[in-house]
C-alpha cells in the first residue's frame, strides 16, 4: 500500500515543518516517486539517534540492469555488492543542514570480501532494493520540512541514478564484477575434485596496504605472486578461461622461509580465500576451501567443556580435561581448544601462524624431551598430532613455520618464500630431514578419538537487556554486546566487516533458540545456517535491516564457543 507520491510526501512535510521531530513517525510507510518507490520503514526518535531506516525499490524496467548480470548465485551477488559500494559512496558525500545527524544518508558499504548482504539485492528480472539510513534534518529538534524533502525527493533518486541502474556504469566494469564473482566461485568448487586445498593464482597481489587498510599494497616494489613450476597448475574458468597459480595439495603444508619474506601475508590471503573479492583487489583468483579455519592461541578467552586431551592430559593437581572448562586460558590450552572445536563445527582444514601459536603446544624437541620426561609434560605438541589429523580425519593443515625444522618431518609439501616468491623446497626439505636426524621421539601412538557431544544450554545465553527481549549491539568488528555480556572477537580472524560481526551476533540469538539441551554445537550451528540458506539474511532480523552480511558457521561457532556464560551438557562418544 503505498500512501501517495512525490507532491504528496513534500505536501505532508510542508504541513509538519517547524514541529516538534517525533511529527516525522508521520511520513512513515510508502510512497511512490518518479521510476522508484520509497518506503520509510522507521523514524528515528531525535536527531540524534540512529538515523531513520529507509528503502528504495527500483523496478527492472527503470534499472534496465541486463539479464546476464543479474542471475541468480555468483552474477547478482557480485552486482549486487557493487552497487551497494558504489552507492555508499555516493551517499557518503551528501549533506544537508540541521542539528545532530540530519542530512546523513549512509549505506552499510562491502569491504574487499564479496559477501552476500542485505544493503542492496538484485532480483532476476533487474529489480533493485537499496536499504541505508536516512538522518532526518532538524534545527534543534523540529522538524527541517525543506531540507527533509531536498533529501528524500532530490537526493535520493539522485544516488538511484548515481548507482542502482544500468546507465550509472561503464558496461565493461559491470561484466568484470559479475564474472570476477563467477569465476571465484567456479574456482574454490574445481578445489577438491583437483585434490586441492587452496590455489593461488600467478599475478596474484596478496600483500595490503597497511595493517588497517585492506586495499591492495601499491606503495614500493610490490612482488605479484609467481607459482613455483613444481606446484604449478593450470584450470579452466567460465569466463577468465585458463589461469595458471599454486595449488597447495591437501594435507600437510609448510609456509617457511625468512623473517619478513612474506610467509604470513601469503597466508593471510589464504584464510581470506574463503570469500570472494572484488575486482582491482589482487586476490580475486586466491581460493580456499570454504572449511578452512584459522586457529591461534588466544590467551585469556574463555572455554566451555571442550575435550581436549588429545593435545592436553592431564594437569597438574589432577585436573582432567576431556571437558575442559575455563574463565581463562593459556596460550596452549586455549589453541588446543580452537582447533577441537574448529573440528567439532567441521573444519576440513586449519591454517595456522607460528606468529600467533604457543611455542609449547607447537613443539617439543629432543633436548626438551630429555630433560621434562614426558610424564611430566601433559602437553602433546601439534607436531605429533598434525599428520594423525589428514590421515584418520581428512583434516588438512597449512603451517607458517619459520623456527622448528621439527615440522619438515610431518610436512607433504614445503613452500619456501623469498623475497616474496614462492619456491617448492619440499625435495630439498627432505633432504636435510635425513641430513640432519633430530632424534626426537613421538609421543603418541593413539590417533585423535572422536569427540564428544557438546550440548550448549539454552539459559546460559542471555540477550535480555532491560525491558528487551533480544538486545544486540556491534561496536566494531570484533566486538559484541549481547544482553548484558561482551563478547570480544578480536582472535576470530576471519570475520571481515562489521555487517558480517552484526549477523553473527543476531544470528547466536537465533541459535539460541534452537538449543533444546538435546542438539549439540554442530548440529545448531546446521539449524542456523539452514535457516539463513533458506531464506536470506533478513531470518536474522524482522526489520529487514541493510546492515548484515553472509557468514560461515565457523564464525559463528567462534562467537558461541567465546561467550563468557556458555555451559554445555558434554556427553561422552
Ligand atoms: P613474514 O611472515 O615472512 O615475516 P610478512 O608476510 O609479514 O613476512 O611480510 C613482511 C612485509 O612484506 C609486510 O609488510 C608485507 O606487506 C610485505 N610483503 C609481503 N608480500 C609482499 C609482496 N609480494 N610484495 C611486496 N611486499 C610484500
Ligand atoms: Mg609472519
Amino acid at each position: 500500500m503505498t500512501r501517495g507520491d512525490a507532491r504528496e510526501l513534500t505536501r505532508l512535510l510542508r504541513r509538519i515543518d517547524g514541529r516538534g521531530y517525533r511529527a516525522y513517525k508521520e511520513i512513515g510507510g510508502a510512497w511512490e516517486l518518479e521510476g522508484c518507490s520509497l518506503v520509510i520503514d522507521h523514524v528515528q526518535g531525535d536527531p540524534f539517534a540512529d538515523p531513520s531506516r529507509v528503502r528504495v525499490r527500483v523496478p527492472g524496467t527503470r534499472s534496465q540492469l541486463p539479464p546476464w548480470a543479474c542471475q541468480a548465485g555468483s552474477r547478482s551477488a557480485g552486482l549486487a555488492s557493487h552497487l551497494a559500494r558504489t552507492f555508499a559512496r555516493h551517499a557518503s558525500k551528501v549533506r544537508a543542514r540541521g542539528s545532530g545527524k540530519s542530512g546523513r544518508i549512509e549505506m552499510e558499504s562491502p569491504g574487499q570480501e564479496v559477501l552476500a548482504q542485505s544493503a542492496v539485492s538484485v532480483a532476476g528480472d533487474g529489480g533493485v532494493e537499496a536499504r541505508f539510513r536516512v538522518g532526518l534534518p532538524a534545527t534543534g529538534r523540529r522538524v527541517l520540512a525543506d531540507e527533509a524533502s531536498r533529501l528524500l525527493l532530490e537526493e535520493v533518486p539522485r544516488l538511484v541514478d548515481q548507482s542502482l541502474v544500468f546507465g550509472a556504469y561503464e558496461p565493461d566494469s559491470l561484466r568484470l564484477v559479475v564474472e570476477t564473482n563467477e569465476d571465484a566461485d567456479a574456482l574454490r568448487t574445481l578445489l577438491g575434485g583437483l585434490g586441492l586445498l587452496a590455489f593461488v593464482a600467478d599475478g596474484s597481489v596478496l600483500p595490503r596496504a597497511s595493517g588497517v587498510d585492506d586495499r591492495p599494497l601499491r606503495e614500493g616494489p610490490v612482488v605479484p605472486f609467481g607459482s613455483p613450476p613444481t606446484l604449478r597448475v593450470e584450470l579452466d574458468l567460465p569466463n577468465a578461461g585458463r589461469v595458471s597459480g599454486m595449488g597447495i595439495p591437501e594435507g600437510v603444508t609448510v609456509i617457511t622461509g625468512g623473517g619478513y619474506h612474506g610467509k604470513s601475508t601469503l597466508l593471510r590471503a589464504l584464510e581470506r580465500g574463503v570469500y570472494n573479492h572484488r575486482p582491482g583487489d589482487g586476490r580475486e583468483k586466491v581460493v580456499t576451501d570454504p572449511h578452512a579455519v584459522k586457529v591461534r592461541a588466544e590467551d585469556g578467552r574463555s572455554v566451555s567443556g571442550v575435550d581436549i586431551s588429545p593435545f592436553i592430559g592431564r594437569l597438574p593437581f589432577g585436573g582432567t580435561t576431556d571437558a575442559f572448562s575455563t574463565a581463562n586460558a593459556s596460550g596452549s590450552t586455549s589453541q588446543a581448544a580452537a582447533i577441537v572445536e574448529a573440528l567439532e563445527a567441521g573444519a576440513t582444514a586449519l591454517l595456522v601462524d607460528e606468529d600467533t601459536t604457543a611455542t609449547n603446544f607447537m613443539i617439543r624437541d629432543r633436548r626438551m624431551q630429555a630433560l621434562v620426561p614426558k610424564a611430566g609434560e601433559p602437553i602433546t605438541p601439534f607436531v605429533d598430532r598434525v599428520r594423525q589429523l589428514h590421515e584418520s580425519r581428512g583434516v588438512s593443515c597449512v603451517l607458517v613455520i619459520g623456527g622448528s625444522g621439527d615440522y619438515l618431518e610431518v610436512a607433504d609439501t614445503v613452500v619456501a618464500m623469498r623475497e616474496y616468491r614462492a619456491i617448492d623446497v619440499t625435495e630439498e626439505a627432505r633432504a636435510v630431514v635425513s641430513a640432519f636426524p633430530t632424534g626426537r621421539l613421538v609421543e603418541v601412538s593413539t590417533t585423535v578419538p572422536p569427540l564428544p557431544r557438546r550440548l550448549p544450554e539454552r539459559r546460559s545465553i542471555d540477550p535480555r537487556y532491560g525491558r528487551r527481549d533480544v538486545h544486540v549491539r556491534v561496536h566494531a568488528t570484533h566486538r559484541i554486546r549481547l544482553g548484558t555480556s561482551d563478547l570480544d572477537l578480536t582472535a576470530v580472524e576471519q570475520i571481515v566487516c562489521p555487517a558480517q560481526t552484526r549477523a553473527l551476533a543476531a544470528a547466536l540469538a537465533l541459535a539460541r533458540e534452537f538449543m533444546d539441551g538435546e542438539k549439540s554445537v554442530p548440529e545448531v550451528l546446521d539449524r542456523v545456517m539452514e535457516a539463513v540458506d533458506l531464506d536470506g539474511l533478513d531470518v536474522l532480523d524482522p526489520r529487514q535491516v541493510g546492515d548484515l552480511a553472509a557468514f560461515r558457521r565457523h564464525e559463528l561457532a567462534a562467537a558461541l564457543n567465546r561467550l563468557r556464560a556458555l555451559e554445555v551438557t558434554v556427553v561422552p562418544r
